[in-house]
């Protein structure tokens, strides 16, 4: 098998497309992942709409902006 120089060119610049793409899908991926982690860890208040930081455990929290209480996964129904 003969590879030829502007094949090994063709390569090179597919090798490096792939590499950018892989690149920027894993950043994705990453992004994705810390705005979830975040998104999991803290807690918007329904009251003030004030984004703040709770224990993982805790089912009832205070928001520290108005002391109005957010309940875990029940904030959305009360709207
Ligand atoms: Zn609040």
């Amino acid at each position: 098998m003969i590879i030829s120089f502007s094949d090994l060119l063709v390569v090179i610049v597919m090798l490096a497309f792939v590499w950018i793409a892989v690149d920027w899908a894993f950043s994705f991926i990453a992004e994705r992942r810390e705005e979830r982690r975040l998104r999991s860890s803290t807690r918007e208040c329904h009251l003030c709409g004030k984004r703040y930081s709770e224990e993982k455990r805790v089912k009832l929290s205070t928001c520290p902006k108005c002391s109005a209480r957010n309940v875990r996964g029940g904030h959305r129904k009360l709207g």
